[in-house]
């Protein structure tokens, strides 16, 4: 018998874990440690896609409406699961913010402490409030997301301290879940599969979560990896680390990406690519999403649809139909600051009917 029964009655999405438990390193003893993550939508384009040349049929795996509002849930279930199996009372990990809100809440619901280091400045403001409220120890460190990871690298090889960077195994593990559910959503793999590299971690669970179903015979093909990185922090193009990354997109703010060679191999074997988009082309796609999809995203989300609109101008995906699934990783009510700098501030007027219809022109 199973020893943890199905947290809702049958039918309902019980998360990632209890879900794919036969696709994932668990066993009934591993406790599920859930907040019912996963099953996200794909969400047809009806305004980007059909704007494109070419015959694009675009969808976003819309990762923002995870528990903590990032794809970050898929691994960290799964991670935090494992630690508290393995008896461990301490997670930690260095992020640019959306690993440690996710760190910060699996942990508080396994009655774990979970230590966060963050870079001074660079963590946008709902990525804090969530790491706060959810009762991490968290430290801001003078230095970038880079310096944090290398310190948590060796605090946490030394101490009695669980890492759950996506360098630990079980996040992976638990993120290539969403590849699963893509196929599971569309009948088949995609064509392209296109998304924001930051560490690098997603974008190669992704093609192990294609390659998994491939193998097991449950979809015919697998899609290109297509990853975009900000001209600013953009060392998986370069070819080296870039020593002081720079890009308004705080989740892909790094130099030198935990799972580079893993990504590389993604890309290779998927005979894949990845390309530099500009802030201003991200921060493009992020306002479009809003305005005409009705998906609110953070700028990390952006890059991947920034680069999928690029492709597609240069005519990269040809003139027979394509299926195109871009992953928009996080939720934009992480990053208010940058959605209120972009737009326009409401007007003001007193609570006079004819004063506001007149406004309005009606
Ligand atoms: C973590 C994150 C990324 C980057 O994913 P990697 O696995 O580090 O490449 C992109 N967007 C958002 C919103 C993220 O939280």
């Amino acid at each position: 018998m199973n020893a943890n029964p199905p947290l809702g009655p049958a039918g309902r999405w019980r998360g990632v874990i209890e879900e794919y438990q036969d696709f994932l390193p668990v066993t009934d003893k591993t406790p599920r440690v859930t907040l019912l993550e996963g099953n996200t939508p794909l969400i047809p384009s009806r305004s980007i896609g059909p704007s494109l040349p070419g015959r694009i049929q675009l969808y976003f795996k819309y990762e923002g409406v995870n528990p903590t509002g990032s794809f970050k849930d898929r691994g960290m279930t799964m991670a935090v699961a494992k630690a508290q199996e393995e008896g461990a009372q301490m997670t930690m990990c260095a992020s640019t913010g959306n690993t440690s809100a996710a760190a910060a809440a699996y942990s508080a619901a396994a009655g774990m402490t979970a230590i966060v280091l963050i870079p001074d400045g660079y963590v946008a403001l709902g990525k804090l409030a969530q790491a706060l409220s959810h009762g991490a120890r968290v430290i801001q460190v003078a230095g970038n997301f880079d310096d944090c990871l290398h310190l948590v690298r060796e605090i946490t090889d030394n101490y009695p301290v669980t890492l759950v960077n996506s360098l630990n195994p079980y996040r992976m593990e638990g993120q290539k879940t969403a590849a699963f559910e893509v196929c599971e959503t569309l009948g088949w793999a995609p064509d392209f599969h296109a998304l924001p590299v930051g560490n690098a971690g997603n974008i190669t669970a992704y093609w192990w979560g294609y390659c998994e179903y491939y193998e097991q015979g449950l979809v015919a093909s697998r899609p290109r990896m297509l990853g975009f990185q900000a001209a600013g922090a953009a060392p998986m193009v370069h070819g080296k680390p870039v020593e002081n990354p720079e890009t308004v997109a705080t989740a892909i703010r790094i130099g030198n990406p935990a799972r580079w060679q893993d990504a590389a191999q993604a890309v290779e074997e998927s005979d894949g690519l990845v390309q530099i988009v500009t802030d201003d082309e991200i921060l493009a796609a992020y306002s479009e999403l809003a305005g005409t999809e009705g998906i609110f995203v953070e700028p990390a989300s952006g890059a991947g649809v920034a680069g999928v609109k690029k492709l597609a101008v240069q005519g990269f995906f040809g003139d027979d139909p394509v299926t195109v699934v871009c992953t928009l990783t996080g939720h934009g009510l992480k990053d208010p600051d940058r959605a209120v700098a972009l737009t326009a501030e409401p007007d003001k007027a007193p609570a006079d009917l004819q004063t506001i219809v007149q406004m309005l022109g009606l």
